[in-house]
């Protein structure tokens, strides 16, 4: 048996196509982030619940791992560089991101969309806004299942994910914290595999 996935309560929670939910956490809790489709980018944001200001940093936290892309036993940061998640378990080929921004309403009109465009970053706010909270800013999230390949040039690629469905990772509050989990609405690039979809999470 998994000694992680064990701890797990077994109710999964939705998180609808195209739009994100906020989540509080107490220190020591862990979340289970399920790409239940398996080609579904899910943008995770985590802020400081006594201090919204106060949120995961990925170049924080590409500064403290020194690397790219956080492995398991890796912690992020946030931009007081103290501990906020640890990567504890992922089951995927461990294929993430902490280069790309947030989506936006800018990013479609650049893409040529003509008007509304469900993004990442308004799922952020509207996801926030229901705990009657509200960020400044949109940080730069952890794009859990996304597929940017480094090219040795220095290039960065556009790819589908390559997790299966069902894979999932794993993060451990090192905080009292509010995660934020928006499933991507991107369909002009290939980001979603061209198909956003729901995906779950689980608490344990
Ligand atoms: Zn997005």
């Amino acid at each position: 048996m998994n000694p992680t996935s064990s701890r797990f309560d077994s109710t999964l929670f939705r998180i609808p196509a195209r739009s994100g939910v906020a989540v509080k956490l107490a220190s020591g809790m862990t979340i289970k982030v399920i790409n239940t489709h398996g080609h579904q980018v899910v943008d995770t944001w985590a802020f400081n619940q006594q201090d919204i200001g106060e949120s995961m940093s990925m170049e924080h936290s590409r500064a403290s791992m020194l690397k790219l892309v956080p492995k398991v036993g890796d912690t992020l940061r946030t931009n007081h560089r103290r501990a906020i998640l640890t990567l504890v378990e992922d089951t995927t080929p461990g294929v993430h991101d902490t280069l790309i921004a947030a989506c936006d309403k800018h990013r479609y009109e650049q893409l040529g969309v003509v008007g509304h465009h469900d993004s990442c970053t308004d799922n952020l706010a509207a996801a926030l806004g229901s705990l009657g909270l509200k960020s400044n800013e949109t940080p730069c999230p952890l794009n859990l299942f996304m597929n940017v390949p480094v090219h040795g040039n220095g290039r960065l690629e556009f790819a589908p994910p390559v997790s299966q469905a069902g894979q999932y990772v794993a993060l451990r509050a090192e905080m009292d914290l509010i995660v934020v989990l928006s499933a991507c609405p991107q369909d002009v690039t290939a980001v979603n595999g061209m198909m956003p979809t729901d995906a779950h999470y689980s608490i344990g």
